[in-house]
């Protein structure tokens, strides 16, 4: 039977389980953080995650549909996060031109000063990370793109955006570098994107 990433005796002699260990561990602080912060201004986690995401991504992003599929959640649950946003005027509904039963969301003035301030939340879990010199940040990073990728392909990270799974990324010179065919440059380590507004879903 496959033992668990939790049970001591493995990690003790396994450093996969004990990374595996250290990631719960930075996603208890991240939850922890959130939370914090959502308490602040009176809101619940998720609502705090969807007015950071709207205030930093495009209108077309800005959809219960998209904003589901992003966090994961179903429909219903993203209709009623809008519904209390609205209600404490941190959002408005924007319609559609075309389709005034269709409609985007976007950020009031005072959604927006919130918003900024609670997306400082991780600046916690950032700073350890910024005083790692370069050359291991960019080992950190690759290593995390390729977990990423790997949990992308089996289907547990839905999010696109990332160059990996981007029609512009390219691999050349066996497999050594990357590509981006949009910006027309090579691209480092460090300049790999994981939420590019060009990104276009290349087809599997
Ligand atoms: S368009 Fe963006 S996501 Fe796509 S390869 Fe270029 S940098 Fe990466």
């Amino acid at each position: 039977m496959e033992e668990s990433d939790f049970n001591l005796n493995k990690q003790n002699i396994d450093s996969a389980s004990r990374i595996v260990a250290s990631m719960e561990r930075i996603t208890q602080a991240f939850r922890v953080l959130l939370w914090q912060e959502s308490k602040m201004y009176g809101l619940n986690p998720t609502q705090v995650q969807v007015m950071i995401f709207l205030h930093y991504h495009q209108p077309d992003m800005r959809r219960v549909s998209y904003l589901a599929a992003e966090f994961n959640l179903t429909k219903a649950t993203i209709s009623d996060t809008v519904k209390s946003l609205e209600q404490k005027k941190l959002i408005k509904k924007v319609s559609d031109t075309d389709d005034s039963r269709s409609y985007q969301i976007a950020l009031t003035a005072k959604g927006k000063r919130i918003a900024a301030k609670a997306s400082l939340f991780s600046s916690a879990i950032y700073q350890p990370i910024k005083m790692m010199p370069l050359p291991v940040q960019e080992i950190l990073l690759d290593n995390l793109l390729s977990v990423i990728e790997h949990l992308r392909n089996t289907g547990l990270v839905s999010i696109q955006r990332m160059c990996t799974s981007c029609i512009y990324y390219h691999l050349a010179e066996g497999d050594k570098m990357r590509y981006c065919s949009l910006l027309g440059q090579k691209l480092k380590v460090t300049e790999i994107r994981i939420d590019c507004p060009e990104h276009l879903t290349k087809a599997e």
